[in-house]
């Protein structure tokens, strides 16, 4: 019966998860482990959501609002866009995934992205039977902007920028998204998956919501997973054209946002303060870890995310196995095919300076 799965399907791997925190504490003795590997919010979750949480596990029997249009309502005054132009998703993993689905034909078209990217883009090529076409990087593994509007054709359906970047940090400004927006073949979408968009400084250089208006191929998937702490609700969003957001309303399963996440997306919106302070945390924590990482000789890449990525001056996997030894889990990025660098997103304010004095003894 196996001749029953698709032949896309046939090679996927299962996803092998990371080590829990309890497999690290057991495996090596350790009391405290700091993990420091998923760019997850280093103060947690906001107390006015945790409370919201709380009093909407009553109300958990309905089913929620399909496409959860108080909370689009909201981000849209916030952007200064259209409600129709917001669509909510489980995840923005859950918005990528429709893109394909709607946009993509299987066997004919292609999308476009560079390698050392999320692993969620190929995927869904993949999964789709649609063309994964990877552009190799330059130098210093910058964004190859250039390079991506080359190698769209008349069967591009997407091309994805990842701005800030995801491992590198890196950051595309506004006018430079707009000029790529412009400089693609008819009938393709630029997709900018801004996953980190709320820590890149300053926020107006970068900030491409504004360009809606006049760029109409151009859609900016956000999230609440990073810059809010909701990872675990699984809440995302993308804004695009109009007629595009109608399509993936129709087109996809219903109410895959839930009750308590949409609830938990509007308190989130509401509570400044929480948004505040992890900017705060994540922007000091990102100037201390970049200086000492650069002391101790590693190859600091300059970042506008929550994270850094770097190359220490030995090897990155006696590194990262060093960290782990010491109860600190960081991200090596061999499978982003970069064997040689490690990625560290920011912790607490004691959080990095244990992963400082762990760096000292390692390196
Ligand atoms: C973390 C991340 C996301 C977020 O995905 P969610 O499904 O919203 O949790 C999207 N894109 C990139 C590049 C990321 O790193």
């Amino acid at each position: 019966m196996k001749e029953r799965v698709r032949k896309q399907i046939l090679d996927f791997k299962p996803y092998t998860p990371g080590l829990t925190l309890e497999d690290i504490r057991e495996e090596y003795g350790v009391e405290r482990v700091i993990k420091l590997a998923s760019n997850e919010n280093p103060l947690g979750v906001s107390p006015v959501v945790q409370k919201v949480l709380g009093q909407k596990a009553a109300e958990v029997f309905r089913y929620p609002q399909n496409h959860s249009p108080r909370l689009a309502a909201a981000l849209a005054e916030r952007l200064g866009v259209e409600p129709d132009m917001v669509v909510v998703g489980n995840g923005s993993d859950e918005i990528i995934d429709m893109l394909y689905r709607v946009v993509a034909e299987p066997g004919r078209d292609n999308v476009v992205c560079y390698e050392h990217s999320f692993s969620m883009y190929r995927m869904c090529a993949k999964l789709c039977g649609v063309e994964y076409r990877e552009i190799p990087r330059e130098h210093g593994l910058g964004l190859p902007m250039e390079h991506l509007a080359r190698a769209a054709d008349e069967h591009t359906a997407l091309v994805f920028l990842t701005s800030p970047d995801n491992p590198t940090g890196l950051a595309a400004t506004a006018d430079e998204i707009a000029k790529l927006s412009r400089a693609l073949p008819e009938g393709a979408l630029l997709v900018v998956d801004g996953a980190y968009a709320e820590f890149a400084e300053p926020q107006d250089i970068y900030e491409a919501a504004p360009r809606l208006a006049e760029l109409d191929n151009l859609v900016l998937l956000r999230t609440f997973s990073k810059a809010y702490g909701l990872a675990g609700m699984r809440l995302g969003y993308g804004i695009m054209p109009a007629w595009l957001a109608s399509y993936l309303r129709r087109a996809r399963i219903p109410f895959t946002v839930n009750l308590p996440a949409e609830a938990a997306g509007l308190a989130a919106l509401e509570d400044e303060v929480f948004l505040s302070e992890t900017l705060r945390v994540v922007c000091e924590g990102r100037d201390y870890l970049g200086r000492e990482l650069a002391a101790l000789g590693c190859e600091v890449t300059p970042s506008q995310a929550n994270f850094l990525m770097f190359r220490p001056p030995s090897d990155a996997t006696v590194f990262f196995e060093g960290m782990l030894r010491r109860g600190i889990i960081v991200r090596h990025l061999k499978s982003f095919g970069l064997p040689d660098h490690i990625r560290v997103n920011m912790g607490t304010e004691s959080e990095n300076r244990a992963f400082v004095s762990a760096c000292r003894e390692l390196l």
